[in-house]
């Protein structure tokens, strides 16, 4: 499947499915077109995706990606899995954002795994296959599970999965505001992380972290990340979630997510969901042809 400045080749492993042929490529080609719209084009020139049906499972079941060359992702789907929980489904985007960022030490999986938490519902938002309320009221009851607890150790030394995704994502969330906040708007960590893509930085590539972070930070020309990582990464920090809330101009009242237009980062929090208008090389417009499955 062509996706923009990308190929996308599928190997659907044996077993059955309750999906059709039409309906497996529309879920692959949205998770594509909400990376496409996040970083300006697909992260990776080829990736292998093999679907595995799996027996008496509803939706898709999991997923990881692998940084061989091209890079690979494997993904489960149930065979019960209906069109409906194909189009609510998160797990293939979150596996095509790690193409687009090296492979890291050990101990900093904490970004690659924070970095795909935070972006995967951000690239679905801005390609307008998730309602911005929606994102909202589900960001701010789970960003709080990356939050450190008494025996923390910073993020280098504290591998559990809550830290490893919510607190990666919240090191991302922060960053992403605070860039905002230095450049009057102009840069996020969307544009930081397109930096890294034009660099030739994807999951195929072992990267040192240092050199990740510097040319994320190049882009806006703060140190944002640097500075960042040097303090979180073997202290225990707690960010004020409520007063980032508060800035932003977002509550939840009963479930009901509020904008405050107001507030002194309503013009950040409305940026954060709208497509980068520094796009790599613009939206994804061409129209996509299907070559074939390959079974
Ligand atoms: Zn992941």
């Amino acid at each position: 499947m062509p996706v923009a400045g990308g190929t996308v080749q599928i190997n659907l492993g044996a077993g059955r499915l309750h999906l059709d042929r039409d309906e497996l490529l529309q879920w692959i080609r949205r998770a594509a077109e909400a990376v496409t719209t996040f970083y300006g084009r697909f992260p990776v020139e080829k990736v292998h995706l093999r679907i595995t049906p799996v027996p008496d499972r509803r939706s898709v079941s999991g997923g990881s990606t692998y940084g061989t060359d091209p890079p690979t992702i494997r993904v489960s789907v149930g065979d019960r899995a209906t069109r409906a929980q194909l189009e609510d489904d998160w797990i293939l985007t979150h596996e095509m954002v790690h193409l687009a960022f090296p492979s890291l030490e050990r101990r900093h999986h904490w970004l690659e795994e924070g970095l795909a938490t935070y972006v995967e519902p951000l690239a679905r938002v801005q390609a307008g296959q998730l309602p911005e309320k929606r994102f909202w009221r589900e960001f701010m009851r789970d960003l709080p599970q990356g939050l450190p607890s008494r025996s923390d150790r910073g993020l280098d030394y504290t591998p559990t999965w809550a830290r490893t995704y919510w607190g990666g994502a919240l090191f991302c969330f922060l960053a992403d505001v605070t860039i905002r906040e230095r450049t009057r708007n102009q840069y996020g960590l969307q544009e930081a992380i397109q930096a890294i893509v034009r660099a030739g930085g994807n999951v195929s590539k072992e990267w040192p972290l240092q050199k990740a972070l510097q040319i994320a930070d190049e882009n806006s020309g703060e140190t944002v990340l640097t500075n960042l990582y040097g303090e979180w990464k073997s202290k225990s920090v707690t960010p004020d979630l409520e007063r980032t809330w508060l800035r932003l101009g977002v509550r939840n009242r009963n479930q009901e997510i509020l904008f405050d237009d107001t507030a002194p980062l309503a013009a950040i929090r409305d940026a954060l969901v709208r497509p980068s208008a520094h796009g790599v090389s613009g939206r994804n417009t061409a129209p996509l042809k299907i070559f074939g499955v390959f079974v």
